[in-house]
């Protein structure tokens, strides 16, 4: 029943499934499973200023957290190239991220060259918020549509700690003020919980998000990479976190726009504003996963946890044309099946063995 349950069925419910398209935008490649290629996450760099425990910790061994020469990494022609051609294929959501994306000095070239394409619905950028002060205006200015900063907690001390001592909260809430006045509207929060660490922050990152109108979606701590030491038990269930916001601001579900949405979303029932839950782990949502990433050395992952990606960076290097390119892309598409999230559900335990990419590298 479960394999059933994973085909989408017959070409009708396919079609319905594409109705959020515009008449010029392109249907979608699909998966092994039926699955739509409409997302694709950019990591630009491994380069970070911060180490949040759940990602990049400094505890962990250098061998492991070492970046890779910057050298190695896809230029900023590249990368448009590879976004044009994703476009053409399908894709109408870019996301921006990495390591910190802020960090990269050709960000303003490389969002300029893909939020041209009039084909493109959506890009947006993930930051850690600590050069937001300095550099909002000027990804408003090349084009970025819109804005995730990560935030983990607005009380100090517990700022501190998942950022591995790296900032202060007052420059990132500065950071964010400056960039909702340069028209980022409204501003996603991403907020980590961890438990035992940061799970006080829950009811103050509502409260500031509401009093600001920015949304704080909540991310289930995930067992990405290899390079912390995530374990079941450090997972505060998403629905904990629902019951523990419904009991002091009631919530009321919100009806997904598509059946790629990921996040489970909630209004406020006083009407200040939505909410939005990430829930990976308890609530896996491999059956709509429409993502396709690439890492800053241009290697393409079919799946956050995947063991291998598809190195695209020598075919750059011999001048491959873009029909061969886009044939590539559809043959790697064509062939995944991936569906990690619901396996580490049925079968516990599965992750702890597998060698996969960073968050750093991949990007989230
Ligand atoms: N440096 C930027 C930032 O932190 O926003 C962008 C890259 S970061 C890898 C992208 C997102 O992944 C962040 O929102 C971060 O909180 C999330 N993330 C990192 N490690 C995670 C983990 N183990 N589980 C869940 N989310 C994680
Ligand atoms: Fe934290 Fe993002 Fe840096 Fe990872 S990449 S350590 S999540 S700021
Ligand atoms: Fe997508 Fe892989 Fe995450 Fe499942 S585990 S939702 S297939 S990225």
């Amino acid at each position: 029943v479960k394999e059933q349950m994973w085909k989408i069925g017959p070409a009708t419910t396919v079609k319905e499934r594409f109705q959020h398209l515009r008449e010029d935008e392109t249907l979608p490649i699909l998966d092994a499973c039926n699955r739509p290629l409409n997302y694709l996450r950019i990591s630009i760099t491994e380069q970070c200023n911060f180490r949040c425990p759940y990602c990049l910790p400094d505890s962990t061994p250098s061998a492991k957290t070492k970046f890779s020469n910057v050298k190695d990494y896809l230029s900023c022609d590249e990368i448009v190239r590879f976004a044009k051609i994703m476009i053409a294929l399908g894709v109408g959501k870019i996301r921006i991220t990495g390591g910190e994306p802020l960090l990269r000095h050709d960000l303003p070239e490389i969002i300029k060259g893909i939020s041209k394409n009039p084909k493109l619905r959506d890009l947006t950028l993930t930051t850690n918020g600590f050069l937001l002060k300095t550099k909002a205006g000027l990804l408003k200015k090349s084009g970025l549509h819109r804005l995730t900063v990560s935030l983990d907690s607005v009380t100090h001390d517990v700022f501190s700690k998942m950022c591995g001592h790296r900032a202060k909260i007052q420059d990132i809430l500065e950071g964010i003020t400056i960039a909702k006045n340069e028209g980022f509207h409204p501003i996603k929060i991403n907020a980590v919980i961890i438990k035992g660490i940061n799970e006080d922050s829950v009811l103050e990152l509502v409260k500031y998000s509401r009093k600001e109108g920015h949304i704080v979606r909540f991310i289930e701590y995930m067992d990405a990479g290899n390079c912390h030491n995530w374990h079941q038990d450090l997972v505060v269930p998403n629905q904990h976190i629902v019951d523990q916001i419904h009991k002091e601001f009631p919530l009321e579900n919100v009806e997904k726009k598509n059946a790629g949405e990921v996040s489970s979303r909630y209004r406020f029932l006083d009407g200040k504003g939505e909410i939005g839950f990430i829930s990976s782990v308890t609530q896996p949502f491999c059956r709509d996963c429409s993502r396709i990433r690439i890492s800053p050395k241009g290697k393409v992952y079919n799946c956050l946890f995947a063991e291998q990606g598809f190195n695209l960076k020598p075919l750059f290097a011999a001048g491959i044309s873009d029909s061969m390119l886009k044939n590539a892309i559809k043959d790697i598409w064509a062939k995944r099946d991936d569906r990690y999230s619901e396996n580490r559900l049925l079968y516990r335990g599965f992750s702890q063995t597998r060698e996969k990419p960073e968050m750093f590298q991949i990007g989230g």
